[in-house]
């Protein structure tokens, strides 16, 4: 979680609204970025989104069953669905969103009967500084 602590605020100091992931494959990081939808002119360039693709086209593969995605945030529905697409393994997030998460608010993806595939969750992890960074980030912008 510190790397992907360091990720969003590197997002943050780029204009980004500041969230970071990292994706390790059996316990090795082999995906690592920040928010950047801005930077890249994508809307689908969110951090967890990055390292998906990231570390499956590096795998060759995907399906990445044994991955754990870290997060700062609690993932949106986008994220949550590619989460789910991507069969990972394990998701540890920090801060919980409220108004875009889609974990334990919102759609509440892994617990609709439809899901194809539920990862181990952890939340709160890391959600102090997580959410300190995302409070400075708007305070900033106002
Ligand atoms: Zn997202």
């Amino acid at each position: 979680m510190r790397r992907a602590l360091d990720a969003a605020a590197a997002a943050a100091a780029a204009g980004e609204v500041p969230v970071g992931a990292v994706l390790l494959w059996r316990g090795e990081v082999i995906a690592e970025a920040a928010n950047a939808p801005r930077a890249l002119c994508d809307p689908t360039a969110h951090a967890e989104m990055r390292v998906i693709r990231e570390a499956a086209a590096r795998l060759g593969r995907e399906r990445l069953e044994e991955a754990d995605l870290w997060v700062t945030l609690e993932p949106c529905a986008m994220c949550a669905g590619a989460i789910a697409h991507a069969r990972i393994g394990r998701l540890y997030y920090g801060a919980s969103d409220p108004k875009g998460g889609a974990i334990e608010h919102g759609p509440r993806l892994f617990s609709q009967p439809t899901v194809h595939h539920r990862p181990e969750v952890y939340g709160g992890i890391g959600e102090a500084e997580a959410a300190a960074l995302l409070r400075a980030f708007f305070r900033d912008r106002r």
